[in-house]
């Protein structure tokens, strides 16, 4: 299988707002979905004055159920856009079919494909002929190979593409979802797009969220989305993997040492094999 997403080494460049995406260790975060204007304003603030630059929030849902909440759509980008503006920050939101990409292409930076989307082919091929970057999440039964071919259709016209491993079907309901760690690690390999794990998705828990955000350091993903909202139990979607903004900020402080030894032995490898840094040293 020839994959253009296998070009290892192959910077594309993936820089949005100032933030680089292909370097370092991102946290995306913010809540399932955006309920109220206070609500997505209060965690944007909290989570900015904690060093977050990457505001998610969802405003068209992709509900199991037609009778649960649906998200506040064109005012929920707008909700999520100011927020974000205010402290800082850039946006992530889904983008649930092709009727709606003019409206999220207008809010927000960057474009979120869901994980029951993955394989909706005519969403990645208008994805792929617009310029915003896409976040494109792994279908809960994708094989690793068939989420890299979904990712080909959106790199036939646009390069900027993130791949986010949120957990698949499994026989164990212990977590919501079975976290592939492994797969993130093998797309790391295979390809030169950007990793983020989606911890909230893939466990439906917060209690464990912190070691396997540490874990996500240690194999090199690019990034963690986890889903934060100021009120967890009261959350319209998603409420038992909700982190409160205290256990935000609990997980931020719990990995922080672990991204600067990562970024300490990163810097200390490209030195040690830059060219004549070892007869420098
Ligand atoms: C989400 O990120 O809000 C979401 C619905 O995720 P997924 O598509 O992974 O279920
Ligand atoms: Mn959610």
């Amino acid at each position: 299988m020839a994959l253009y997403s296998a070009r290892k080494g192959f910077n594309v460049g993936l820089t949005v707002g100032g933030i680089n995406l292909n370097q370092g260790f991102h946290v995306m975060a913010g809540p399932c979905s955006v309920e109220s204007a206070e609500q997505v304003e209060a965690t944007a603030a909290h989570l900015a004055a904690k060093g977050v630059r990457i505001l998610r929030g969802g405003a068209y849902k992709p509900r199991t159920s037609p009778y649960s909440f649906q998200g506040l759509e064109e005012a929920g980008l707008r909700m999520l856009a100011t927020a974000a503006q205010k402290n800082g920050m850039i946006t992530v939101s889904e983008v649930m079919d092709t009727d709606t990409i003019p409206v999220v292409t207008e809010y927000i930076d960057v474009l979120q494909v869901g994980a029951r989307n993955m394989q909706n082919f005519s969403l990645l091929k208008k994805l792929a002929a617009q310029k915003k970057p896409v976040l494109l999440k792994r279908g809960m039964s994708a094989t690793i190979e068939e989420f890299l071919l979904a990712a080909e259709y959106v790199l036939q016209g646009n390069d900027r593409v993130v791949l986010c491993e949120r957990g698949v079907r499994s026989f164990d309901t212990i977590t919501r979802n079975m976290l592939d760690l492994a797969g993130a690690a093998v797309l790391r390999q295979m390809s030169h797009l950007p990793v983020i794990v989606d911890l909230s998705h893939s466990t439906g828990r917060t209690d464990i969220i912190v070691p396997l955000a540490r874990a996500c350091v240690a194999l090199g993903a690019e990034g963690i989305m986890v889903e934060v909202h100021p009120d967890p139990q009261t959350a319209l979607c998603d409420a038992d993997q909700a982190l409160s903004l205290a256990e935000a900020s609990g997980l931020l402080d719990a990995i922080e040492p672990w991204v600067a030894l990562r970024t300490r032995l990163d810097g200390s490898r490209t030195a040690a094999s830059a060219p004549g840094a070892a007869a420098g040293a």
